[in-house]
């Protein structure tokens, strides 16, 4: 039975890499038709806030990675962590620890004088027939695992391959602070054993935390998830991913008009591949997950692919949802979008747009206020000139008759040119400056359908 987890610390937003790390998560249990849990890792009062784990939530929901348990909250379980020290200290597997922070400092002092890495002296491990020192008057005691002192951690990572840690590296992990609040590892531990976690995957940042984990679930006589750590996400430069390449959190890229599926697909492919496939759907990458094809070197983020592939996503949906996705944008910019037909000019602009943004921006030249004033002057000197001002004319005349369609505003056009000895360019660009205030649009007699006959002759009377 798969349960896999999410397990953000919530001191900001959703970024690219735990957002990645859920799909992958979120991706495995799905593949494997288990049980996907959201557990907030929100100990560090300090710097976790409810709007940071509203921001994890909505950033997930954008992503429509649903989650089947939870969201739990490590806060809300603090009596269950308390529980289990006290397990641990009655079994003999974890200990009270005197030591005062000036005797800790001391230990570390000398280690460094012997150019050793810096390890608890162990004055108040108990060891049988070993006496322990008197209890010092006034003192609250750490709780400290007993960790092995001989042999290794092992475990086959489903990502890295077999990795091995000497026991005689780790140190005996507090697990208790004199107030008696749990540590981080030790609040992991005893989630991953309650909630019967299958598989953690996780930022291979971890990967150090993962054999005291392993030695606390042994001596809880907890069975061991398997772990996968994902090598991290670099930045273009090759350095880690961080604020100064651009947007970090997901939700950024709803701002600047990524769809989520092409974010979702983008993020599976930052790290994971099916071949060579670079384009899949939801589906596709749950029928498709597994953890022997996660990569074992680092990902590089790469905003160029992001944009192929979400151009991608804006070319394949339909002209509606584009639409709909659009209104809002448009309504930001000012725009208007009743009275025109969104749809067809989502149609018409979504072969060439990389981003929502640059949609809405596009879909201006429909939906905003047109302020012939506001053409630049040099537009108008270079095209609207005593040549082509009568072939504009000529074309208003002409246009006022017909039917408006594209394919009649295009009949119109050629014998105009023929009749008037010119090319193209000289229709065709004094018609976008006079009509649109630009000399580049889209194919010029789809810009004039969907403006309306009555919008375009119009601003043809006023050249
Ligand atoms: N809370 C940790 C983080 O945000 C994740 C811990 C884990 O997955 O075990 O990096």
């Amino acid at each position: 039975n798969v349960r896999t987890r999410f397990a953000p610390s919530p001191t900001g937003f959703l970024h690219l890499g735990g957002a990645r790390t859920a799909l992958f998560s979120w991706a495995f249990a799905r593949h494997h038709g288990g049980t996907f849990i959201l557990r907030v890792e929100d100990t560090d009062v300090e710097r976790s806030t409810p709007e940071a784990v509203q921001a994890i939530i909505d950033g997930m929901q954008w992503l429509e990675l649903s989650h089947d348990e939870g969201p739990f909250y490590q806060m809300q379980r603090m009596d269950r962590y308390r529980e289990v020290v006290a397990q641990m200290l009655a079994a003999g597997t974890a200990y009270y620890c005197y030591s005062s922070p000036q005797e800790i400092e001391a230990m570390r002092e000398l280690a460094r004088a012997e150019g050793r890495k810096p390890r608890y002296d162990g004055t108040w491990r108990p060891e049988p027939g070993k006496t322990l020192p008197e209890v010092p008057a006034d003192r609250k005691p750490v709780v400290r695992f007993k960790n092995p002192v001989d042999g290794d951690v092992t475990w086959n990572d489903m990502v890295k391959g077999p990795i091995s840690f000497s026991n005689g590296e780790l140190d005996d992990l507090i697990i208790a602070r004199p107030d008696g609040t749990p540590t981080y590892n030790f609040c992991v531990v005893v989630d991953d054993w309650d909630m019967k976690i299958s598989h953690v995957i996780r930022g291979d940042d971890h990967v150090n935390n993962t054999p005291r984990q392993i030695n606390i679930l042994t001596a809880l006589g907890a069975a061991l998830p398997e772990y996968g750590h994902v090598p991290m996400i670099l930045g273009p430069d090759g350095e880690k991913l961080s604020k100064r390449h651009g947007a970090v959190s997901v939700m950024q890229y709803d701002d600047q008009g990524y769809l989520p599926e092409a974010m979702v697909n983008y993020l599976a492919r930052l790290g994971w591949s099916h071949g060579d496939d670079e384009i899949f759907s939801r589906d596709q990458l749950v029928d498709w997950f597994d953890t022997r094809s996660l990569s074992k070197s680092a990902a590089q983020w790469d905003p160029k692919k992001l944009n192929w592939v979400n151009a991608h996503y804006i070319k394949a949906s339909s002209n509606d949802d584009l639409a709909a996705r659009v209104t809002p944008r448009i309504a930001k910019r000012g725009g208007k979008t009743d009275g025109v037909n969104l749809a067809a000019i989502m149609g018409l602009l979504k072969e060439r747009a990389e981003t929502l943004e640059q949609l809405a921006d596009d879909a201006m030249l429909f939906c905003g206020e047109f302020d012939a004033s506001a053409t630049p002057p040099e537009l108008i000197s270079q095209h609207l000139t005593d040549a082509t001002r009568p072939i504009l004319q000529d074309f208003a005349a002409q246009a006022a008759q017909i039917e408006w369609t594209r394919e009649n505003i295009q009949g119109l056009m050629k014998p105009l040119l023929a009749k008037h000895g010119v090319k193209m360019p000289l229709l065709g660009i004094p018609l976008r400056v006079a009509v649109t205030g630009r000399a580049q649009t889209p194919a010029i007699d789809a810009v004039l359908e969907l403006l309306g006959k009555e919008v375009v002759l119009e601003r043809l009377h006023r050249i």
